[in-house]
């Protein structure tokens, strides 16, 4: 037996033991019969069947529902050079070429919990789970030492830090604090990326490729880019060439970063709306106005399966008011993030809001997130970013 884990076990109930085998690595509270030794939030432990197989190698999460999150399936120790062994892996996975990249996902690079994006010489880094906290020097010394990179600052401030009793937390961990907001390049685009404070780790990596694509449908076109946080898919339409722009965000300062990095690039023509998307499409749609393109990009509404009923319903009313804004032929770029809504009830949503609407409409694209943000065979879960692009009949 490997050295460490092996002084916890958590013992599987009888008959749970399936999505393990399935190599599924998260093991929910109510799977759990037991739990021997006395494990320290984010310690190691082995899981075992109830006949003490040895199903995989776990960080222990006490205080949350996912009671423990697989490192492995077979009886490995779990130490610091395991650590900057899978660091390392997932960044040789990334393409040289973007030096703005996610360089781990979480459970998809074997790495429960652990987010770090890259701008840069810059790494932003998340530690979400138990598991993430315990390892937390020796994931912080991997990305130090990965080529290139000279700051580390870690924004754990995510909601889902309390889930594992872990407050919010955003520092300065390697490296002189960079002057911010930083400068970054996507697609020959520039953006000010916050990293202090903005969302996530400061910008929407994950739709890289998606910006890329909206380029390619907005020629001469009229579009409305809603949630449309530091101007992202504004930008690129109007270097694809749209003949006007108009973007809503209800963050002030999200928006004035917007129009500075439209500025920055020398790219004008944007209505910049600071209101409330809900409202202002309702607002649109009695006094007439239409569009050839809209891009519905909103938060998370449903972060969990729980939320999934009351999200479907506000998913179903901006989808539902674009559809009926759109002009004859014109495109709707809708996304979800939601973890709680997959792919299959997303579409069934937009499905329900063109009908609902009157339209005839087709799906010409499926969309996902960048390639930096993979999927795990094993983990459906990882694929939280779904989007359609649908075009109405002309
Ligand atoms: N499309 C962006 C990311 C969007 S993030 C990109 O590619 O970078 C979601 C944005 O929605 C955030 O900027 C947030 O401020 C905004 N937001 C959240 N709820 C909103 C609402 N009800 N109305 C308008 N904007 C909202």
């Amino acid at each position: 037996m490997a050295g460490g884990a092996g002084i916890h076990s958590l013992f599987i109930k009888p008959g749970r033991e399936k999505s393990l085998k399935r190599r599924h690595p998260w093991i929910f509270s109510g799977a759990v019969a037991r739990v021997e030794g006395n494990p320290s939030p984010g310690e190691t432990l082995l899981v075992r069947s109830s006949g003490a197989e040895i199903l995989a190698v776990a960080a222990y999460s006490p205080y949350s529902q996912i009671r423990a999150r697989v490192w492995d399936w077979q009886d490995r120790e779990i130490d610091a050079e395991f650590i900057a062994q899978r660091i390392k892996n997932a960044a040789a996975a990334r393409r040289t070429t973007d030096v703005c990249t996610r360089l781990v996902h979480g459970e998809s690079d074997g790495m429960p919990g652990i987010v770090a994006d890259r701008y840069g010489e810059t790494v932003v880094l998340q530690l979400l789970s138990a598991g993430a906290e315990y390892w937390r020097e020796a994931i912080v010394s991997a990305i130090a030492d990965l080529p290139g990179i000279t700051r580390v600052m870690e924004r754990s401030d995510a909601d889902v830090r309390a889930l594992e009793g872990l407050r919010p937390r955003s520092v300065w961990l390697r490296g002189a604090p960079a002057e911010t907001p930083q400068i970054v390049t996507e697609h020959g685009l520039r953006y000010t990326v916050d990293i202090e404070q903005g969302h996530k780790t400061g910008f929407y990596l994950d739709q890289r490729e998606n910006r890329l694509l909206l380029r390619k449908l907005v020629s001469a076109k009229n579009v409305l880019d809603c949630f449309c946080y530091t101007g992202g898919f504004s930008l690129n339409a109007l270097a694809g060439g749209a003949a006007a722009v108009t973007a809503i965000d209800s963050s002030a300062p999200v928006l004035a970063a917007a129009q500075a990095n439209a500025a920055r690039n020398n790219l004008c023509g944007v209505e910049w709306m600071e209101a409330d998307v809900f409202q202002a499409l309702r607002g649109f749609r009695d006094g007439g106005r239409r569009f050839d393109v809209i891009v519905l990009d909103p938060p998370k509404f449903a972060p969990t399966s729980a939320h999934a009923e009351k999200a479907a319903r506000a998913y179903k009313d901006i989808n539902l008011l674009a559809f009926k804004l759109l002009s004859p032929g014109g495109a709707l770029m809708t996304y979800s993030c939601s973890g709680g809504v997959n792919a299959e009830l997303f579409q069934k949503i937009v499905a329900g809001a063109a009908l609902d609407a009157g339209v005839d409409a087709v799906i010409s694209a499926w969309l996902h997130a960048a390639a930096d943000h993979p999927v795990m065979l094993s983990f459906p879960e990882g694929e939280y970013l779904k989007g359609l692009v649908c075009r109405v009949r002309a």
